[in-house]
């Protein structure tokens, strides 16, 4: 179909999304997304020592003839707006429906899924609420949901991130630091915040296998990580090299292309099947 609006790819170029007339074309364009049913969930199934325990759920757009868009394309400016309020909590209830399904097979019923939580989306006043909303109305088990978050958002007003958090942990709602390393690596709040996970940016799995630096920041962050009790998950893992390292600085739940990529609910689910094995 051929896009009636002004929305056509160049306006997914993030330099042009600084531009206000061109950010409201955008806008636009996702808010007729949205109505047209464009946006979809895509899993990218995260490992434990070689067993397949979930996936990351990632947001996609079919946007007419120019395919699957990747979010890096829309999400800020959904951000600047608030678009990425109704679409957040449309990811985070179509994730809870997703659960509540697993939860009813046995083969399923341990997988859980991570969503990532956008700044604004945090920062709304309600935001436990919308949560335990999703939970409740779907009937997902709130112990296989964990929430991404990034740095910033956490260290903008921990006590309240605290809070916050803690609420939702008393459901069993577990919480990731995404990009962990990226951010203003603030230690000392590290260990006051209700965590369960620590995400290894992608950017130092990247080139850990040819830059030792990169090679120490990952044996770093994993220590540090698993001495705060928490689960160290590395992004962004390609290679066998990569898997071996990791396993051997005590990293053992991974995701990334080596395992399989970001792909639509039933490939996901037939590499289940498939009892896939890294
Ligand atoms: P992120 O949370 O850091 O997600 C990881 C990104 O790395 C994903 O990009 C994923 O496709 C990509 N990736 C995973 N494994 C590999 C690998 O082995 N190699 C390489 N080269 N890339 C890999 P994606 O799906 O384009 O998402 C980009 C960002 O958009 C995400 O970064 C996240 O910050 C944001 N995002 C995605 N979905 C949502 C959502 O539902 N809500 C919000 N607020 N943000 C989202
Ligand atoms: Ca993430
Ligand atoms: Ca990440
Ligand atoms: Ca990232």
């Amino acid at each position: 179909a051929k896009q009636t609006g002004p929305g056509k790819l160049r306006f997914f170029d993030p330099a042009m999304q600084a531009n206000a007339s061109a950010r409201a074309a955008l806008e636009e364009d996702i808010r007729a997304g949205m109505a047209l049913d464009q946006f979809m969930l895509f899993f990218q199934p995260q490992v434990c020592d070689g067993r397949i325990t979930g996936a990351e759920v990632l947001l996609r757009w079919r946007h007419g003839d120019d395919g699957f868009v990747s979010p890096d394309q829309f999400i800020s400016t959904a951000e600047q707006s608030n678009l990425i309020l109704p679409l957040g909590n449309w990811v985070l209830h179509q994730a809870c429906k997703q659960l509540a399904i697993w939860a009813q097979h046995e083969d399923t019923a341990t997988l859980s899924l991570s969503v990532n939580v956008s700044p604004r989306q945090f920062k709304q006043d309600n935001f436990v609420q919308q949560v335990l909303t999703a939970l409740a109305s779907t009937g997902a088990p709130a112990q296989r949901l964990k929430l991404e978050l990034t740095e910033s958002v956490l260290l903008e007003n921990v006590d309240q991130a605290i809070m916050r958090m803690s609420q939702l942990k008393e459901y069993g709602v577990g919480f990731s630091l995404d990009d962990f390393g990226t951010g203003y690596s603030s230690l000392s709040y590290l260990q006051r915040l209700p965590l369960c996970q620590l995400k290894i940016d992608r950017s130092f799995v990247r080139d850990l296998s040819s830059n030792p630096n990169d090679a120490s920041i990952v044996r770093t962050i994993v220590g540090l990580g698993l001495s705060l009790g928490l689960e160290v998950v590395a992004e962004g893992v390609e290679t066998a090299l990569q898997v071996d390292y990791l396993r051997q600085c005590g990293c053992h739940i991974w995701q990334g292309y080596f395992i399989g990529k970001p792909q639509p609910l039933g490939e996901f689910e037939q590499m289940l099947r498939n009892k896939h094995r890294a």
